[in-house]
């Protein structure tokens, strides 16, 4: 059965100006539904949009979120860069941390985890990207490195009331591709067996993204385990990120 406490994450990337940010409305409109009274959206807009997000969302059930952070939590002369501290007076509420997109630019698994410490520093929640590379899948090591990933992400952390983990295979990002029924179920418990051998709790909710769509997204949240979806490329079209809810909830 379908989880009616889903999460959907719209992951913008580099895309949208203010513009946008009133063709959400529908969004907003198809949860006021008593029948997503449960899910939750979290709007992840670039740095630009988050101000205006929260100005135009303020006090709706629309969460906003940001898509990186850096990693030092106090104010500085660090030109270029925004903090937790910044993103939070901007009225965001979540960062994505670890997306692959990042990782790839350099991002490592240690700053991934001084980034996590700085903005559970400022009580912000975090969306916490872990997946294989399609070489390390090919190689067969997807269980070390979702271990590797959340080991060193999560370091030092006790509490993980604020942390939801989204497993994204790098091979179905924004490919059109995702992964059987059965890997996926496969990769889940394996999340599911490393959260338990570093004794964070069993209850951190866990999304898939990678290429989610009106035709896959109700298999995938079917799936045993999944909480939700990250949803990037669709996203940006609230028909089709609507359709994604719709199907999630038949
Ligand atoms: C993402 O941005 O994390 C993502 C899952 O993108 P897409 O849905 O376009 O594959």
């Amino acid at each position: 059965m379908t989880n009616i406490n889903m999460i959907f994450v719209a992951n913008w990337k580099m895309h949208g100006n203010f513009n946008d940010i009133s063709k959400v409305k529908t969004v907003l409109n198809l949860i006021k539904n008593k029948k997503y009274k449960k899910i939750k959206i979290i709007y992840c807009p670039p740095f630009t949009l988050i101000k205006s997000f929260s100005n135009y969302f303020n006090n709706t059930k629309l969460n906003i979120g940001a898509q990186n952070c850096y990693y030092k939590s106090d104010y500085g002369p660090y030109t270029g860069n925004v903090n937790a501290k910044l993103i939070k007076s901007a009225g965001a509420k979540y960062i994505i941390l670890g997306h692959s997109e990042n990782r790839n630019e350099g991002e490592t698994d240690l700053l991934i985890n001084q980034k996590i410490k700085s903005v559970l520093k400022e009580k912000l929640s975090i969306i916490f990207c872990i997946g294989e590379t399609i070489d390390e899948k090919k190689k067969k090591i997807t269980f070390q490195v979702l271990k590797r990933q959340i080991s060193k992400g999560l370091k030092g952390i006790k509490n993980t009331n604020k942390i939801i983990i989204a497993y994204e295979p790098v091979w179905s990002i924004g490919s059109g591709i995702v992964p059987s029924r059965n890997e996926l179920e496969k990769n889940i418990k394996k999340i599911k067996k490393i959260l338990k051998q570093f004794k964070f709790k069993n209850s951190v909710k866990i999304l898939y993204g990678g290429s989610v769509n009106s035709k896959n997204a109700n298999e995938i949240s079917k799936i045993d385990g999944i909480g939700g979806l990250l949803v990037g490329g669709a996203s940006l079209n609230s028909k089709k990120f609507i359709d994604i809810i719709k199907k999630t909830s038949n």
